[in-house]
C-alpha cells in the first residue's frame, strides 16, 4: 500500500465510464443513483458529447480533455495513441491507477495493436498503472467488469480506478436506445453501483459516473441529436470526506473530465496540507 493511500485527505477516485449510456435513461432507470441525488448526497448533470460521437474518438476525448478533431482520432479504426491523459496526470503526481476497460483503451494508451493472447492483463509502461484487465468482446458482462475492477482494487489499493462497462452500448446496438433491453441494462448497472459505491465510499474513494455517448432508437450513435449525444455526469463523493467535495464544479462538457479529476485532487490536497 502506498503512502498516499494512508494519508488523511489523500485523493482516491473511481471513474465509471458506462459505454453508450444516454442521459435520459440514466436519469429515469437508475434508482440507486437517483436516490443519492434526491438525498443530497450526489449531484447530476448532463451535456452533449463531442462529435463524431463514436466510441474510440470519445474515449480519447474523455482521457485527454481534447476534441476528436484536435487529438486527431476521429474513427473507431484509428489505432494510434491519444497523447497525454488523466492517467499521465495522476502518474506525474506519484499516484497509481488500475484500469479495467475495453481493449481500445489499451490501444489509446500504448499505440500498440491489442492481442488478446498477449495483452489481457498487460500494463502500459510509464503511466503509473499498477494493474489492468482489458476485455475484447462487446458482450463482456458488466457484472464481470465490476468484479474484475474490485478484485484489482482490493489487490493494489490504487488512488485512481477506471472502470469501463460496455453493457449499454452493446444492448443499444442489438435492440436500440428505446428498447426494454437497453433500459434493463441501465437498471442492472444501477444495481451493480448499489453494491459497489457504498463499498468504495467505505474504502475512502469518491465516485463519478459518466458515459462516452448516447444511443439512438435505430441502434446507432454518432449523429447530432439529443438521444445520441446527451450523456450523464453524476458525482457521488463520500459523505465523510475531510473536506466538502459535493460542491466541486461539475464539467459542462465531456472535455471536462480530465480537469475535474485534477480539481478533485487539488481540493483534497489543499485540505491535507492546510
Ligand atoms: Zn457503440
Amino acid at each position: 500500500m502506498s503512502v498516499n493511500a494512508n494519508r488523511p485527505g489523500a485523493a482516491r477516485l473511481v471513474i465509471v465510464i458506462a459505454d453508450g449510456l444516454r442521459a435520459d435513461v440514466a436519469a429515469t432507470a437508475m434508482g440507486y443513483v437517483s436516490a443519492l441525488v434526491e438525498a443530497g448526497r450526489a449531484r447530476a448533470t448532463q451535456y452533449a458529447c463531442a462529435l463524431p460521437g463514436m466510441s474510440r474518438p470519445l474515449y480519447a476525448s474523455l482521457l485527454t480533455g481534447r476534441l476528436p478533431v484536435d487529438h486527431g482520432i476521429v474513427t473507431n479504426e484509428d489505432g494510434r495513441a491519444c497523447g497525454a491523459t488523466l492517467l499521465h496526470d495522476a502518474h506525474a503526481e506519484g499516484l497509481r491507477s488500475v484500469v479495467v476497460a475495453y481493449h481500445w483503451f489499451y490501444e489509446l494508451l500504448t499505440g500498440e495493436r491489442f492481442n488478446p493472447l498477449a495483452h489481457r492483463h498487460a500494463v502500459p509502461a510509464g503511466l503509473g498503472i499498477a494493474d489492468a484487465a482489458w476485455y475484447f468482446e462487446d458482450g463482456y458482462p458488466d457484472s464481470h467488469t465490476f468484479a474484475d475492477a474490485e478484485s484489482l482494487r482490493q489487490r493494489h489499493q490504487p488512488e485512481l480506478l477506471l472502470v469501463h462497462p460496455m453493457g449499454p452500448d452493446d444492448r443499444g446496438h442489438r435492440h436500440g436506445g428505446e428498447s426494454d433491453e437497453y433500459r434493463m441494462c441501465a437498471r442492472r448497472l444501477d444495481g451493480l453501483l448499489a453494491h459497489a459505491v457504498p463499498l468504495w465510499h467505505a474504502q475512502g474513494y469518491d465516485v463519478l459516473l459518466t458515459s462516452d455517448h448516447g444511443m439512438g432508437r435505430d441502434r446507432m450513435h454518432g449523429g447530432d441529436v439529443p438521444s445520441e449525444r446527451r450523456v450523464p455526469f453524476v458525482w457521488m463523493p463520500r459523505t465523510d470526506a475531510p473536506t466538502r467535495l459535493l460542491d466541486l464544479p461539475l464539467p459542462d462538457s465531456s472535455l471536462g473530465l480530465r480537469d475535474f479529476v485534477r480539481l478533485h485532487r487539488q481540493r483534497l490536497g489543499a485540505q491535507a496540507s492546510a
